[in-house]
């Protein structure tokens, strides 16, 4: 067995992983990245990427390229027949979750951090003062702090839990499109939630004129369309017009949907659940419902977090108990929300109230973002320019 040493190990070179990465890279310490991916693959998710993580990015340094970005000016909710709009109140951005990965490795590697992909963790042990990581190949790194950012994947010695043990049952399923010239000049530089009995569509522009579609749907709805994605699209179209329109003639660019299950939504790491030198950041330490569009902002949040505290010499514990209250408003509001969402008696009148009040989606929106570090609101005001705050249709959105 060969054992190398580093002194900070990540796991994992998502969001969480590589913002954790770039920031200790960048105040001078040594960190080896594993990722196990051999290049940046897409990634199961909305692709929405809120006000925050646009400061977190814009913070780390991370220019994000005017190709390939949307800036979104709208958001939309439908039902049945009827479609609410509100301006989203703050910046955001429609962009792929490949281009985003990329941009935060490759900030990774200029700022010095050393990256082994292409091999899987399989086992962290650890013990009084280090972590023993054990790779797939065999190789074992012996490293002072271990930061945990897998994701969807539980290596830890203890598995994430939900509070929200009936969520256990809902697939998330993702499709780039291509819409037809009428559907992507309606839907323009908009994000829309499409309600439907059992799941919610989200449909979105992410540049180049590709459009994303990120479904989260209870397993049996997608099992009674004999899991067939296309004959999924046209039952949620049966049921919800807006949906069906902007879907018609739309070119699937994928032969088959990315698809994730067991999402542990709700959950947030507790200071004493892991042992110390091992640092949960992203979804192993907070799972955001999805429909916020959030997830990516708690795991760069996560990720800057633990970095500062182990720059500052505190623990794993300490880092957790901080993040705990940042974002504990947040997966409040947003757990509230979908369980509203559940039930799908009240999607007609929800969306009947927002289309008369549309006031209470920018406020549902408000209240489900995590509030923001000090100091970060003139990196996102550049996202507010005047062009970006019209609904004009994406250029080449077809
Ligand atoms: C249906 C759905 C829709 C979503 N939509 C949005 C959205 O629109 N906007 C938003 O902000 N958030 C959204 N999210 C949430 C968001 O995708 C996640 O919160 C975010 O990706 C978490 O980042 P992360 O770095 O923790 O994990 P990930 O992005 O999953 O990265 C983890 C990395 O670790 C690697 N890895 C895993 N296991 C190992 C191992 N054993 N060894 C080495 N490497 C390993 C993986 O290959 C991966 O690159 C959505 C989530 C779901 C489920």
């Amino acid at each position: 067995m060969t054992v190398e040493r580093a002194e900070i190990a990540i796991i994992g070179g998502g969001p969480a992983g590589a913002a954790a990465a770039v920031r200790l890279a960048h105040a001078g310490r040594d960190v080896l990245l594993i990722e196990r991916s051999r290049t940046t693959m897409h990634k199961l998710c909305g692709e929405f990427v809120s006000c925050e993580a646009l400061a977190a990015l814009d913070g780390l340094g991370i220019k994000l390229p005017t190709a390939g970005v949307v800036p979104l000016a709208a958001i939309r909710l439908t039902a049945g027949n009827i479609v609410a709009e509100a301006r989203l109140p703050f910046p955001t951005a429609g962009l792929s979750r490949r281009l985003l990965d990329m941009l935060l490795l490759r900030e990774a590697v200029r700022a010095g951090v050393r990256i082994r992909r292409g091999v899987a963790v399989r086992k962290v042990e650890a013990g009084k003062g280090s972590a023993a990581i054990h790779l797939a190949d065999g190789t074992t790194f012996d490293a002072a702090e271990a930061i945990l950012a897998t994701g969807k994947h539980d290596i830890a010695p203890r598995a994430r839990e939900t509070r929200w043990p009936g969520r256990r049952s809902m697939l998330g399923l993702k499709m780039h499109l291509r819409l037809s010239p009428e559907a992507a000049s309606r839907l323009g530089p908009a994000v829309e939630l499409h309600l439907f009995p059992g799941g919610c569509a989200g449909l979105q522009p992410v540049g180049n004129g590709v459009v994303n579609l990120c479904i989260t749907l209870d397993r049996n709805e997608f099992a009674r369309a004999g899991h067939d994605f296309r004959s999924f699209l046209d039952h949620i179209g049966n049921g919800n017009a807006a949906f069906r329109a902007a879907i018609n003639d739309a070119s699937l660019l994928w032969p088959r949907p990315l698809a994730i299950a067991r999402v542990p939504y709700g959950h947030l790491r507790g200071p004493q659940e892991l042992p110390d030198h091992l640092w949960p950041v992203g979804d192993q330490a907070a799972v955001t419902a999805s429909f916020t569009g959030d997830g990516i902002a708690l795991a760069l949040a996560g990720g800057i977090a633990a970095a500062e505290e182990l720059l500052a010499g505190g623990s794993s514990a300490s880092y957790l108990r901080a993040f705990r209250c940042r974002a504990k408003r947040q997966m409040r509001c947003a757990m509230a929300l979908q369980r509203l969402i559940d039930y799908p008696s009240l999607h007609h009148p929800l969306v009947a109230l927002a289309r008369r009040q549309p006031w209470m989606i920018r406020k549902a929106a408000s209240l489900t973002r995590l509030p923001r570090a000090a100091g970060s609101d003139s990196a996102t005001e550049r996202w507010r320019k005047p062009e970006a705050a019209e609904a004009r249709p994406e250029p080449g959105g077809t």
